[in-house]
């Protein structure tokens, strides 16, 4: 019997999730990537000795990774318990040394990195958050005292969020209302869908400790003034398995999920933009998808197609509006985008600057807080303050950077193109501006001379090169009206065997979010595809309990 073709478009972290899923379920699956190389988000820029990771560098959730690498041809393991009591259990979570299950290690060092930030603020102080209980309580205690028994409510309020919303319902597919509507009376009880900095200012007094407490949203585009309060789970996400890098730079997890995918027998080709997703059928009868027309005229024959492209995108430039009766101009167009990034890239000489004082990753935040969020996000002006997330991987892994030198990137979070931003006459002005700033504030002493390399991207970038309406950075906005149900749905309501992965659709954006999404689609393209139980629940031979 001759297997079944899928096609992915894109290679972004959920398009080689799901290569390797749909491989693992038997399917011949073949990837076409616009660009030259893979990753989407997380391609590489290399240049003059310096390796940059161009967008995610804080990984998380290292058993979701551990599970793709488990993964083996004809045994799918998508029965297998999502957070199995091996990663649920304290005493397996690792808090130094290598953070690879046996899996991944094949693949790519992945190591924990203390403390998670440093945190910033305007005055010069910081705060180290490194997920330990009594340094918390130590730094809370030293900024407001009388927030220390916030802490110790908020603490249990978003652990019960924790539990509920991403342990027992992370891998839930809202497909209808109803599944969403059984799960609502719990949210509302848990106060989880008001917006998270409104949720957050209930336990603490201190503005300083309101911003510790609810950036993190920012790392996938949510603003902590809109996303609801749900998103308190991150906090505990990365306190219950911590934060991580891999070795090289997030780059190396993909290389190693290219590997995955192609020893399991899919294949990639680059340089490959698809133009058109062929669909049969009529707007108010069945419609299926038979296969996708490259730019250079080439057409590939599918039984299903999955696209990992910007969701905005596919409906409208892919597919025809004639087959789409739910994902209409109009609706597209009035879907939130989220916001977008200007990310600087820059190699500098490190002699003299042995004790620098910032860690791996640090949130430098500006003078405000709340003023700035809406101008981002709401108005779509560009600020004359800003705040930005500095990263400075050759501190762990000196090889990223040519010897005697380090290699950062800081990302100043920016409107999308709805606004009305000239990027090629701001972009270079705000970027000075930025470097001016970690200069003059002495977070980098004499930057200017010490520079080597430097270069940046704007929401041009996302918008021209990764194909994302309005140049968002992070896909669809993260907000209460486009979550769960509300947000695209990974199997098309318009097109039968049309399936959506990555940061656009459920549950959401981030590289483990993105994972469980390639999960949620492969179990819905299983179930259609009646993909035998055996395959689809199959296991491979994993003596050894992958520990994260
Ligand atoms: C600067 C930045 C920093 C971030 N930092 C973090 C972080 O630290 N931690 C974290 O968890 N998350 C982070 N994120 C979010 C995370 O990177 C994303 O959620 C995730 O990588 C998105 O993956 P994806 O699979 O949805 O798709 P993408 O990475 O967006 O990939 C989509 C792919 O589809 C391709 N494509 C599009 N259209 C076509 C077409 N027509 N034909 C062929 N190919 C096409 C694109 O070229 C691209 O390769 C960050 C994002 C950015 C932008």
């Amino acid at each position: 019997m001759s297997r079944k073709k899928a096609v992915i478009i894109g290679s972004g972290i959920g398009g080689l999730s799901l290569g390797i899923r749909l491989q693992s379920l038997g399917f011949d699956t073949t990837i076409f990537e616009k660009l030259d190389a893979p990753g989407g988000r997380a391609y590489v820029r290399r240049a003059e000795g310096f390796v940059f990771d161009m967008g995610p560098t804080v990984l998380t959730v290292p058993h979701f990774i551990e599970e793709l690498f488990s993964l083996e041809s004809g045994k799918a393991a998508l029965g297998e318990p999502d957070f199995p009591s091996e990663v649920m259990d304290p005493e397996n979570r690792i808090k130094s040394g290598t953070t690879s299950g046996p899996a991944t290690s094949k693949y790519v060092n992945i190591v924990p990195i203390l403390p998670f930030y440093r945190i910033y603020f305007d005055d010069g102080t910081y705060f180290d958050y490194d997920g330990d209980p009594e340094s918390t309580r130590r730094q809370i205690e030293a900024i407001e005292p009388d927030d220390l028994e916030g802490y110790e409510k908020f603490h249990a309020a978003a652990k019960a969020i924790f539990d509920r919303g991403f342990v027992e319902l992370g891998y839930t597919y809202f497909g209808n209302i109803g599944d969403m509507l059984k799960v609502a009376p719990d949210l509302i009880k848990l106060d989880a869908l008001r917006p998270l900095l409104s949720f957050v200012k209930d336990y603490f007094k201190s503005p300083k400790l309101q911003q510790v407490f609810s950036f993190e949203p920012l790392l996938v585009g949510g603003s902590p003034l809109s996303v609801p309060a749900i998103y308190a789970m991150i906090h505990f996400v990365e306190k219950t398995w911590g934060i991580h890098f891999a070795m090289g730079g997030t780059g190396e997890l993909v290389k190693g999920f290219v590997r995955k995918f192609e020893e399991l027998g899919g294949t990639i080709q680059y340089n490959a933009e698809v133009s058109k997703i062929d669909v049969e059928g009529s707007l108010f009868g069945k419609k299926t998808a038979k296969g996708i027309e490259l730019k250079d005229g080439n057409y590939h024959a599918a039984d299903l197609v999955a696209s990992n492209g910007d969701y905005a995108n596919t409906y409208m430039k892919l597919i025809d509006s004639k087959y789409r009766l739910i994902n209409q101009d109009l609706k597209v167009k009035l879907t939130r985008q989220s916001m977008s990034v200007l990310v600087i890239y820059f190699g500098f000489k490190a002699d003299g600057l042995e004790d620098l004082d910032l860690q791996h990753h640090n949130i430098i935040l500006g003078p405000r807080y709340e003023a700035l969020l809406k101008e981002i996000f709401d108005k779509k002006v560009l600020s004359p303050d800003f705040s930005q997330y500095l990263h400075i991987p050759s501190l762990t892994d000196p090889s990223m950077a040519p010897p005697g030198h380090h290699a950062a990137y800081t990302l100043v979070p920016v409107p999308n193109n709805g606004g009305n931003i000239n990027w090629d006459i701001e972009g270079p002005k705000l970027t000075d501006k930025v470097l001016t700033f970690l200069e003059e504030r002495g977070y980098i002493p004499n930057l200017k001379e010490r520079l080597v390399y430097q270069s940046h991207i704007t929401p041009d970038y996302f918008e021209g090169t990764l194909n994302s309406y309005l140049g968002n950075a992070f896909g669809v906005e993260p907000i209460l009206i486009q979550s769960a149900f509300f947000r695209p749905h990974n199997q098309s309501e318009d097109i039968q065997n049309l399936y959506l992965v990555g940061a656009n659709t459920q549950p959401g954006g981030g590289t483990p979010s993105v994972m469980m999404c390639a999960k949620m689609t492969a179990r819905e393209i299983a179930k259609n595809f009646d993909v035998p139980q055996e395959i689809v629940n199959g296991v491979a031979t994993t003596p050894e309990v992958a520990t994260v």
